[in-house]
């Protein structure tokens, strides 16, 4: 295997001589003018010399193998937009997912985006309320699922959703259920023919939702113009070459796995292998071996899993063809890249962003040397800066090393959201001073490397996946026992933080473990398993501030036995006697 030169070989220089044109010209745009992310990621590839490369290779649960060219991906997505537009769906209509990894989520991405509707994944992890949640606020009139899925999660909620004019349902022959399509037997109906109609960058094609410590979950919009920052970061953070065996572990579901697991590797026209079955690790170090994988994209939790099975069962597997493994999602611990350094004979490069920013926005680099701790330096083309906000709505940029602050990008890069759906104020509340504000804190040595510190607001990550507390307290209130739930992370050595909820009953209820079983079921139902709470503890009150928001702060830090910060919001009860009438 010949050595790669990495595309990115001299960060300073490259950040210095980028500019966006650079990017779009290195993409080929729709033959009549605009720009489509299907286009770029599938048909300018099926039309030329990579028509047979493999572009997705499918691995089953059962031990299924399919491989998909790119010229097939480009004849099941045109299908899957003549599907769509059979069934009356125009161009700005939010077509949903909720899928397993399998080959049929992909040809609807991609098909979805053809016919120029809003595509809009679901973890298939959700429960019934986090599902209808989703595809109330977005007003999806399509969604693609299989059968298992819309019997248990989706059926139980549909008459909640008149706007659903649609469901596919990916059945065996004759096997969907009332009410649905049948997915495989629609595309099979269907033409092999589709022209992209006319699309501008600015068009949405896609929405992400995302939580929030406060209200609903958001969902954060982004346009076909963001295919030039997928297509561009993939290049400099992940390194990618037509040549390369890609794998990106994140599900779909999340951005990460529309980003980086559809659409930046098929825009390099490289292999990109997607794994139906969930983590094993062995399983996992047999798949890098046995596809060749050369770039692997994968997040904290599962390399805190990976450290844990051992450096012994690493070593009985060649991963020589390994070249590049990268991470997101949560801090990275330093010792975490010095065990893939010794383990695997490379580090694992951490980079940095979120579902507003669609695509990496801070990053390490083949090419750059690695301080372990650190999420890098950014994406050239990034703009990025520690801010802190003032109570007049403006911010002041931090200049001295060390010093923690927001971090805050300066705005108009190609991926950025462009909205959240239907809450333009909100989407306006995320700007100051021209700066779009993550809500994260980092602090920046001198040399420009950025370090993690925390997230400003109360927001959750438990293996990975963002959870808006709200939302999971608002699903222990519906139980009949509940007067109050306050949700918060604990840290957890494999997860990072777990759910933990801290519960008030109603007078009448008994604390008990019954009751604790029983709350925690009725979670696990209503939300799924993978946002459901790890732990209920019954308590006499939650801290509140003086206009009633609990304080979900305080009662980390009470937990964990941290500092207390500032109390002048509290509510008196809680301050003791002082004060009291
Ligand atoms: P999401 O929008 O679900 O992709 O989550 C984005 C959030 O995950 C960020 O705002 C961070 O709080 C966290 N995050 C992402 N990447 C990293 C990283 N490399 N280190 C620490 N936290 C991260």
């Amino acid at each position: 295997m010949s050595p790669v030169t990495p595309n990115l070989g001299d960060y300073e220089q490259t950040a210095a001589a980028f500019d966006w044109d650079t990017a779009r010209g290195w993409l080929d745009g729709l033959p009549g003018g605009g720009l489509n992310i299907a286009h770029e990621a599938v048909d300018r590839h099926a039309a030329g010399a990579r028509a047979d490369h493999v572009a997705i290779r499918w691995r089953g649960r059962r031990g299924e193998r399919r491989d998909i060219s790119y010229g097939e991906l480009g004849r099941l997505s045109n299908q899957f937009a003549n599907v769509l537009a059979s069934l009356g769906v125009a161009p700005g209509d939010r077509v949903f997912s909720l899928c397993p990894r399998v080959p049929e989520l992909y040809v609807a991405a991609l098909g979805t985006l053809k016919q120029r509707a809003v595509y809009c994944p679901l973890f298939p992890a959700f429960g019934p309320e986090p599902i209808r949640e989703r595809l109330q606020r977005g007003g999806g009139v399509v969604l693609v699922t299989t059968e298992s899925l819309y019997r248990r999660r989706v059926a139980p909620i549909r008459d909640q959703l008149p706007e659903l004019r649609h469901v596919l349902v990916i059945a065996e022959p004759d096997q969907a259920p009332a009410g649905t399509l049948d997915f495989r037997a629609s595309l099979a109906g269907a033409s092999e023919e589709f022209a992209i109609g006319p699309t501008a960058p600015e068009d949405p094609a896609l929405l992400h939702f995302t939580s929030g410590t406060t209200g609903r979950p958001k969902g954060a919009i982004h346009v076909h113009e963001a295919v030039v920052a997928h297509h561009a970061t993939a290049r400099f953070a992940l390194d990618l070459h037509p040549e390369d065996v890609f794998w990106c572990t994140a599900d779909p579901g999340w951005v990460t796995g529309t980003s980086y697991g559809i659409i930046a590797p098929l825009t390099h026209g490289v292999t990109s292998i997607v794994e139906e079955a969930e983590f094993d690790a062995a399983g996992w170090y047999q798949l890098l071996q046995d596809e060749g994988v050369t770039v692997w994209y994968t997040a904290p939790t599962a390399i805190r899993l990976l450290m844990r099975a051992g450096a012994d069962l690493a070593r009985q597997y060649d991963l020589g063809r390994l070249r590049l493994v990268a991470s997101v999602g949560e801090p990275l611990a330093p010792d975490a890249v010095a065990w893939a350094q010794e383990t695997w004979g490379k580090p694992v490069l951490d980079n940095w962003w979120q579902t507003e920013t669609g695509g990496i926005m801070i990053s390490n680099y083949v090419a750059m040397p690695v301080r372990p701790g650190s999420m890098g330096r950014p994406v050239p083309g990034i703009e990025a800066a520690l801010v802190e906000r003032s109570e007049d709505g403006h911010v002041r940029p931090i200049e001295d090393a060390g010093e923690p602050g927001e971090i805050a990008l300066r705005a108009g890069w190609p991926s950025m959201f462009r909205g959240y759906f239907g809450d333009p104020e909100r989407y306006a509340r995320c700007f100051a001073d021209g700066w779009y504000l993550t809500g994260d804190l980092a602090t920046k040595d001198a040399d420009g490397y950025f370090w993690f510190v925390g997230r400003a607001d109360d927001v959750i990550k438990s293996a990975g996946h963002l959870i808006g507390p709200f939302e999971v307290e608002s699903a222990l209130t519906e139980h009949a026992a509940v007067a109050e739930a306050a949700v918060i992370g604990l840290p957890d050595p494999i997860l990072g933080d777990a759910v933990a909820a801290f519960v008030v009953l109603r007078a009448g209820f008994e604390r008990s473990e019954d009751l604790e079983r029983d709350l925690l079921a009725h979670a696990r139902q209503r939300l799924g398993a993978q946002v459901a709470p790890r732990s209920v503890r019954f308590v006499e009150d939650l801290p509140h501030t003086r206009s009633g928001k609990v304080m979900r702060r305080l009662l980390r830090a009470r937990e964990l036995g941290l500092p207390e910060g500032d109390l002048s919001t509290l509510e008196r009860a809680e301050q003791g006697s002082e004060g009291a009438p």
